[in-house]
């Protein structure tokens, strides 16, 4: 489903931040990403979601090389087949959760009714039906990445990718969130998640270390 091939990535000033990374993410996988801060965690799952392009080496995903799709392309990629999930949410201040879901399937073209009626569906299936109308500075940290994992999975993307969404987190909420991960991973969407929590990625089937821009240990539970 990905694959990443001696991927390099070398960003302005000279940063080294992935040194010739090779990995392969199969259909249906619940994949942990471990590493200190700063060994190139975040900018491989960007170049793994296709925000960010890879200095050297290829990625594919579906058998699509991204290097050959457009812009135009790979954002209909992204749109389809991907949802991110990040550590600070990202939602929009000031507009209510369902409708920070419904825009994130804006590329979809369809009608804005039919947005916000899957967008409530998506909220649902997080455990916030009761939480529709609520704009971000009204609902907790936990509430917000419920919101923020909504809308990721409203367009039912293939890959859900994950970067410390339990960062901000407390221990209850953070529980709460790798659940809901943990549901979306059996009822079929592949998952990839960064986690600084060493008991997150031990309870997860496997798990990829690194550190200086390296792949250094792998491990399948
Ligand atoms: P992690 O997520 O494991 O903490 P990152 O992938 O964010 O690591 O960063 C890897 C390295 O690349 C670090 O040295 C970081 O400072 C550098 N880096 C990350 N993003 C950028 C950027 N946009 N421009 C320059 N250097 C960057
Ligand atoms: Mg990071």
């Amino acid at each position: 489903m990905i694959e990443l091939t001696e991927v390099t990535k070398v960003y302005p000033g000279g940063v080294h931040a992935l040194g010739g990374v090779s990995l392969r993410i199969d259909r249906g996988e619940l994949v942990a990403i471990v590493g200190p801060s700063g060994s190139g965690k975040s900018t491989m799952l960007n170049v793994l979601g296709t925000l960010d392009r890879p200095t050297s080496g290829t990625v594919r995903i579906d058998r699509y090389d991204v290097a050959r799709l457009s812009d135009a392309g790979l954002s209909a990629l992204r749109a389809t087949r991907i949802g991110f999930v990040f550590q600070q949410f990202h939602l929009a201040a000031g507009v209510r959760a369902v409708d920070n879901v419904a825009d994130g399937l804006l590329y979809s073209g369809l009608r804005l009714a039919v947005r916000r009626k899957r967008a409530a569906a998506a909220l649902e299936r997080v455990g916030l039906a009761h939480r529709l109308d609520h704009e971000p500075h009204e609902l907790s940290g936990g509430e917000r990445q419920r919101v923020a994992v909504a809308r990721a999975v409203a367009g039912e993307p293939a890959v859900l990718l994950a970067d410390e969404p339990t960062g901000a987190l407390d221990s209850a909420s953070g529980a709460g969130v790798m659940q809901l991960l943990r549901d979306l991973h059996t009822a079929g969407t592949t998952v990839v998640v960064i986690t600084h929590d060493r008991d997150i990625a031990a309870s997860l089937p496997r798990q990829i270390r690194m550190r200086d821009g390296h792949i250094v240990e792998e491990i399948h539970a």
